[in-house]
């Protein structure tokens, strides 16, 4: 965190040091990422990803989506606009964050979004099916997805039983938890383990991790076995 000094900000290893929360996945020659955080352009160069098809967005929190602008690369490159899946409220926060994108006089070089609104129904993103998990960030509405045996829900801190129906039978799941101590918005540590012993996946993996979490490889000792802490860089066969 800016500005911090606590041990875990100023002697944490590489794994106690994260950027925003984000995920790249690839099926088949597609490539997807679910968010864009502020971070959106350093992780795709670190990971050096050269393609990029879909973007599907959870909220419209400017921690998961203030990096759209770089799509940029990928219009040129790929000379096309970058389909970006996501709610109609945040679609229209979109339109909002990045006027200059859909006025009607635009710059050149200005980024390109083709809007897909999307629910509660099952959708295609290329040949990839995709299942919405809605869930509560406090009072906001979020979307996590189920893609396949992998199911990602971040920002919540309730999840109806609907949706926990949804994720049942993923072999791979990852769940947000910002700390140990409760927050009105985000699972702490327990209630996400909760919720993972439940649906008990193959694996399970802590995304959304704030430094008050405390070290990296001191928390995952106290995580049964099949559950994680995330770090950035990590990389999961399916
Ligand atoms: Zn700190
Ligand atoms: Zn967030």
């Amino acid at each position: 965190m800016i500005a911090c000094s606590c041990d875990v900000c100023t002697k944490g290893t590489k794994k106690d040091h994260r950027l925003r929360s984000s995920v790249h996945i690839e099926q088949n020659g597609f490539h997807l990422n679910i968010d864009a955080g502020p971070d959106f352009r350093y992780q795709l160069l670190r990971e050096n990803i050269k393609k990029l098809d879909a973007i599907l967005i959870t909220h419209c929190h400017k921690d998961h989506i203030a990096g759209l602008d770089d799509v940029r690369s990928f219009n040129y490159i790929y000379k096309k606009a970058m389909d970006i899946y996501a709610l109609p409220r945040d679609i229209e926060a979109i339109q909002r964050e990045f006027s200059y994108a859909f006025s009607d006089v635009r710059y050149r070089g200005v980024p390109e979004f083709n809007t897909i609104p999307i629910g509660h129904k099952k959708f295609f993103a290329g040949n990839m099916e995709i299942l919405p998990l809605p869930a509560l960030h406090m009072k906001m509405e979020v979307l996590g997805f189920r893609i396949g045996d992998f199911s990602y829900l971040t920002d919540t801190n309730y999840i109806p039983g609907e949706t926990l129906e949804r994720m049942t039978g993923s072999r791979v799941i990852v769940l947000n938890a910002l700390r140990k101590t409760p927050h009105p918005s985000h699972f702490c540590l327990d209630e996400a383990v909760k919720v993972l012993k439940f649906l008990h996946p193959e694996q399970a993996y802590i995304t959304h991790i704030s430094h008050l979490m405390g070290f990296h490889d001191e928390v995952e000792k106290e995580l049964p076995d099949f559950i994680h802490l995330a770090y950035d860089g990590l990389k999961i066969e399916i």
